[in-house]
């Protein structure tokens, strides 16, 4: 019997584990063929998260928990979810029922013709405000346009992974993580299914529009370096101008004679100039950033409590 594996990254989520347990529970009996786990993933949570799985998994065979030692985000507690299963398959699921299990046998009867990464493709988003939905629609169609991989289009992480997908995953163990970047890098064969994203099941979402700005950031200068080169392009282009300008003046000032002081203009220049220069150096300083970040190679999470089918927990450190 081919087992399935859903990991569910938790971070407060005290209101929704009961229900999501139900609905997994419910989508796993119209799937007899299979065996069908729940990997609960705790990111530091503070409220009764952590206990609320330990009864699940004390009640129900099929549940298995990891309690990260602190909060390390979304992106490395769906990391350590991968790391520690060994399941046929995987499927990536929020816990706020955002992602509808239900949609489950249709991600399983594509994984079956053959597809190794089966996502699920949002048709609309209910219950995220306006300026959600169009920043996150401008910023999938720019990474899409700069990056060099393609990043798929209104697609979060919920998806099913073939064995092989998430073992290619495991080698990479990038600090700053996107997620979202890496499915495309390790390729293998990509179907999508469309739905309907539901608002939040209960509690808010943990993404504050700094956070998204950090991942947005985290997804261009990972997978592009395009940005650096538009700095370069930029201080080309304004230091040519520039240089014309110059010769300019000096021919005029020749032929008609010293000029007014031209205060406001060098002001004007100078200003720009000096933005520019900001600019590229905070570029710059992004990528150097990150660089500095993955020196460190630092462990991608700690585990700090495990239930996972008796199996023990693979090399806490998060390093395979
Ligand atoms: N999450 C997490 N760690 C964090 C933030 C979020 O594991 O630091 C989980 C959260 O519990 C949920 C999923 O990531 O299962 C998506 O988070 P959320 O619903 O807040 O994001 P949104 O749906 O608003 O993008
Ligand atoms: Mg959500």
């Amino acid at each position: 019997m081919r087992r399935i594996v859903v990991i569910v990254p938790c971070f407060n989520e005290q209101e929704s584990l009961a229900r999501l347990h139900d609905r997994v529970q419910a989508v796993a009996a119209t799937l007899p063929d299979y065996r069908v786990d729940l990997l609960l993933v705790d990111d530091g949570s503070t409220d009764d998260t952590p206990r609320l799985m330990r009864e699940l998994a004390a009640a129900d065979p099929h549940v298995g928990y990891l309690v990260l030692s602190r909060n390390f985000g979304k992106e490395h507690a769906m990391a350590a979810g991968l790391d520690q299963t060994d399941a046929d398959a995987v499927v990536l699921m929020d816990a706020d029922l955002q992602d509808p299990p239900e949609l489950l046998p249709e991600m399983v009867m594509l994984w079956e013709q053959g597809y190794e990464d089966v996502s699920a493709r949002r048709r609309q988003r209910q219950g995220e405000s306006w300026f959600k939905r169009s920043s996150a629609h401008l910023f999938y169609r720019l990474l899409h346009r700069v990056a060099r991989v393609e990043i798929q289009v209104d697609t979060g992480d919920f998806r099913l992974l073939d064995r092989r997908c998430v073992e290619a995953l495991r080698a990479y163990r990038e600090t700053d993580r996107y997620t979202k970047g890496l499915f495309s890098l390790v390729g293998f064969r990509k179907a999508q299914v469309l739905y309907d994203r539901p608002g939040r099941f209960a509690g808010h979402s943990k993404w504050g529009y700094r956070a998204l700005f950090d991942l947005a950031s985290e997804g261009l200068t990972s997978f592009t370096t395009a940005p650096l080169r538009l700095a370069t392009v930029l201080g080309m282009l304004i230091s040519t101008a520039a240089f014309v300008y110059l010769i300019v003046i000096v021919v005029r000032t020749l032929i008609h004679g010293p000029d007014e002081a031209g205060y406001p203009s060098m002001m004007a220049v100078l200003l720009f100039l000096g933005g520019v220069q900001l600019l590229a150096l905070g570029i710059i300083g992004e990528y150097l950033g990150r660089v500095f970040n993955e020196t460190k190679r630092r462990p991608l999470y700690i585990v700090s409590d495990a239930r996972l089918w008796g199996t023990p927990v693979r090399a806490a450190e998060g390093v395979p």
